[in-house]
Parts: structure tokens; C-alpha cells; sequence
């Protein structure tokens, strides 16, 4: 493993927030992972488990160890039943790995194409796009629990998904670290395709029964056209949650705001739409010192040059502030501040 002293984490942060790390551990193997955790080396540290940055806003440096995954591969362990299962080590990049498995046709995964960070952090976040979640794939996660050095396997059923959320954010937060995934992949393609706005372009495109590469294609340029290439302009994806609320208080809303955009959970419950709440707020191309709200999708902010996490930080209170007092909801954050 490698460890650097005095870091910055510039380069690992897709906000391009400038801090130093005091200690940044860059692991590169299976063998290291065991060595990092075996050698106790975290003990008694504040240390933080990093993965490609991009969820992540740091508001200051961060006084401890820094730890990182990087590269590792893509294997088939096993074709059963109508399924491949498939291991990726957790420093392979997440959209690498959702190419490689719609070019290997592997089922599953192509809607959550060019979703930015690696396989490590996927089932953390349970990330999603386009009505699939990294949960409707995953088949168990392999990690070390960093406080008492077991290696562990954890079973789907195990990980307590929920909407960008999981275990490893509750309970178990702050001392996992990912190692390995299995995905449960299909040897079938059925394409996946309750998300409305996914439909409606396909259609546009005469695509009534697309391929597995069809869906990924459309999706990766839907998403090229919307949000922020990590590349380019400095974010953090989608900064606030949609917020869940009684189907009740969604009613109240609808009746006030007949356009509000809204999505039903269960009987009880209802998704609103933080970006239409952010934009009619008035907030959608606004910027504050160097931190804006982006242009093409008000649940974005971005980074417009040089801005510091704390800026960050201001514009989203100002936001939270300014949606609860307008809708009297309360939004809360995606992105996770340090
Ligand atoms: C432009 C843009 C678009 C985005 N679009 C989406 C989207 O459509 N859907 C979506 O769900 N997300 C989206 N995101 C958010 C982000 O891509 C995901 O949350 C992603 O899973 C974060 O991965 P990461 O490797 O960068 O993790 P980081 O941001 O580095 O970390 C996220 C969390 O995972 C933990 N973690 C990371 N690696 C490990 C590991 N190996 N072991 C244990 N814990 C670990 C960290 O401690 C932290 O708690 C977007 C982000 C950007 C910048």
C-alpha cells in the first residue's frame, strides 16, 4: 500500500475541493487491503474510507488518514440458473464496470451507466438512476470491519437498502471496508424501463423493444445532456434527497402547486421532487462567490472555479432554509460533508 503524507485531495474529489489529507493510504491490491487492517495501522486514527470522490464535499482538511481504493478487475465466478455472477474489486470504476458487463451481456446494470465513483462505494450509497438501484443487483459484499479486523460477507438481505442508503451508512458506518462485490446479473435481457422520462426518449427514437447496449447508449447521453461531466465542472451529482413525505402533506402541496413533480412510494407516502421545489424557489443558474446552482439541473451545484467546501456548505443551508419556508419541507443532503 502506498501512504503519502501532507496530500491533497484535489485530485480525488469530483467538487475539486482543495484540502489536504495529513496521511493518504492508496491501496492497490487484495493484499493490501488485508495489510492495511491487519497491521492495525487505522487504530486510534481518524481515518475516512474514500472512493472516487464524487459524493463527497470536504469543508476543511481533514486531520487523520485518508484511505483509497484504485484499480482492481472484473471476474465471472459462476453461470447458474439464469444468472452471472460477477465479482469487481472495489477501486474498479463504476462505469467501467457497467460497460464491461452490457459488453459481455451481463443483465442488469445498463441503466445505472456513467454514474461517476467505483464498485466500493456502490452498495454504501445504493446508487441508482433510471429505476434500477445497485440493491436489485447486488448479490452480497465483501468487506473488512476496520474496528475489529474480521473479514465479513454480507448478504444482500444483510445491507439494509434503502433509497441511497444502506448499513454501511447506519450501523455499521464509518468502520467498513469494501473490498469486493458479487453482482447477480441476468443471462435475459428484460428491458428495465419504469422510469417514464427513459420511455418517452426511446420511444421518441423508435426503440420499442431496445438492447441492453441501446438502453445504456440512450442513458449515458440523456445524462451527458443533464448533468455535469466530473471532468469539465466540479460536483457532487445530485446535492439534495427527494424528499419522502405523508401522502397527505403531498396533497396539501399538489393542491397549492398543481405542477409539483411527484412520485408515490407507498400508500402512505410520496416522493416530491427537490429539483422542481429548488427551481421554482427561483435557485436554478444562481450562484453565490464561486459555488452555482447548475443551470440544467437545479438539484446539481457546482463548483464555478476555486470554491471552498464551506461555501458549499452556506448555499446548501440557504436552499434547506428557503424550501422549508416556501413548501415547509425539509430538504436533506445527498452529499455528504466532512
Ligand atoms: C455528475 C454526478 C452524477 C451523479 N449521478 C448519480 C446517480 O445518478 N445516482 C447515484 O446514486 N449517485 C450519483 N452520483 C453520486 C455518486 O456518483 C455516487 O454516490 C457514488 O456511488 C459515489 O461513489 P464514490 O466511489 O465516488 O464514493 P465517495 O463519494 O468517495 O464515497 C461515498 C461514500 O461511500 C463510502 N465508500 C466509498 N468507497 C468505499 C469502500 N471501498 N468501502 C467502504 N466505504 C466506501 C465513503 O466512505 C462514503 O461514505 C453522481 C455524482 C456526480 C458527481
Amino acid at each position: 500500500m502506498k501512504i503519502e503524507k501532507h496530500c491533497s485531495l484535489k485530485p480525488y474529489n469530483t467538487f475539486c475541493i482543495d484540502v489536504e489529507a495529513t496521511e493518504l493510504v492508496t491501496l492497490q491490491s487484495q493484499e493490501d487491503y488485508a495489510q492495511l487492517v491487519g497491521s492495525q495501522y487505522l487504530k486510534g486514527k481518524n481515518y475516512f474510507v474514500l472512493g472516487g470522490g464524487s459524493n463527497v464535499v470536504f469543508t476543511r482538511d481533514f486531520d487523520g488518514v485518508v484511505v483509497r481504493s484504485e484499480g482492481g478487475s472484473v471476474r465471472l465466478l459462476e453461470h447458474r440458473d439464469g444468472h452471472y455472477f460477477v465479482e469487481a474489486d472495489a477501486g474498479v470504476l463504476w462505469d467501467d464496470f457497467v460497460r464491461h458487463c452490457v459488453a459481455n451481456e451481463w443483465f442488469g446494470v445498463e441503466n445505472m451507466v456513467s454514474i461517476p465513483g467505483t464498485v466500493g462505494a456502490s452498495p454504501v450509497q445504493n446508487v441508482g438512476a433510471y429505476g434500477v438501484e445497485a440493491k436489485d443487483v447486488i448479490e452480497s459484499v465483501h468487506l473488512f470491519d476496520i474496528e475489529t479486523g474480521e473479514k465479513r460477507t454480507m448478504r444482500n438481505a444483510d445491507c439494509g437498502f434503502g433509497y441511497r442508503w444502506s448499513v454501511f451508512k447506519g450501523a455499521l458506518k464509518g468502520r467498513c471496508l469494501v473490498d469486493r462485490v458479487v453482482f447477480r446479473l441476468d443471462e435475459h435481457y428484460t428491458p428495465k424501463l419504469n422510469y417514464q422520462a427513459l420511455r418517452n426518449v426511446l420511444n421518441e427514437r423508435g426503440m420499442d423493444n431496445p438492447t441492453a447496449q441501446q438502453v445504456c447508449d440512450v442513458v449515458a447521453e440523456v445524462r451527458a445532456s443533464k448533468l455535469p461531466d466530473p471532468k469539465v465542472i466540479g460536483s457532487a451529482g445530485s446535492f439534495f434527497k427527494n424528499p419522502v413525505v405523508p401522502a397527505a402533506e403531498a396533497e396539501r402541496l399538489k393542491a397549492e402547486y398543481p405542477e409539483l413533480v411527484s412520485f408515490p412510494v407507498d400508500q402512505q407516502h410520496t416522493k416530491l421532487s427537490a429539483g422542481w421545489m429548488i427551481e421554482k424557489a427561483g435557485w436554478k443558474g444562481r450562484d453565490r462567490g464561486q459555488v452555482g446552482v447548475y443551470e440544467k439541473q437545479a438539484l446539481v451545484l457546482v463548483n464555478r472555479g476555486g470554491c471552498t467546501g464551506d461555501e458549499v456548505r452556506q448555499m446548501a443551508d440557504a436552499i434547506i432554509a428557503d424550501i422549508m419556508a416556501r413548501f415547509g419541507v425539509r430538504l436533506e443532503l445527498e452529499a455528504i460533508m466532512l
